[in-house]
């Protein structure tokens, strides 16, 4: 209860897990994820450097729950553009499905913060 799912267009494949796994399948940083193959490297690069911000902020957890709720508490839509960090819905096309899905999971995920410290 409480796993997010997201999907990767490129690999067509659903990751368990949430956004964050999504980040680093799409970084292509080694954690629990299989990497993408298919991720642009113009792509791949923006969130290399979006994953060593967070990392850099990790010692101030205070900081970066603020920062989670402040992505969440954003409306659907910027909050999905943001995490994608693409212009217009090029990187990666979610359909209205997987955004009701994300929407959700959004909110779900309030719950699950403390599992995701442990990533
Ligand atoms: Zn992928």
């Amino acid at each position: 209860m409480g796993r997010r799912k997201v999907q990767c267009k490129y690999y067509n494949r659903v990751l368990s897990g949430g956004v964050w796994r999504l980040k680093q399948h799409l970084a292509r940083i080694k954690g629990e994820v299989e990497l993408c193959s298919r991720v642009s490297s113009e792509v791949r690069i923006q969130f290399c450097q979006y994953m060593k911000e967070n990392e850099t902020s990790k010692t101030n957890i205070t900081r970066r729950h603020q920062e989670i709720r402040e992505e969440l508490s954003a409306p659907p839509r910027r909050s999905v553009d943001e995490i994608h960090l693409s212009r217009g819905r090029q990187t990666i096309d979610l359909d209205d499905d997987e955004e009701e899905q994300f929407r959700r999971a959004s909110q779900a995920s309030r719950r699950s913060f403390k599992e995701e410290d442990h990533l």
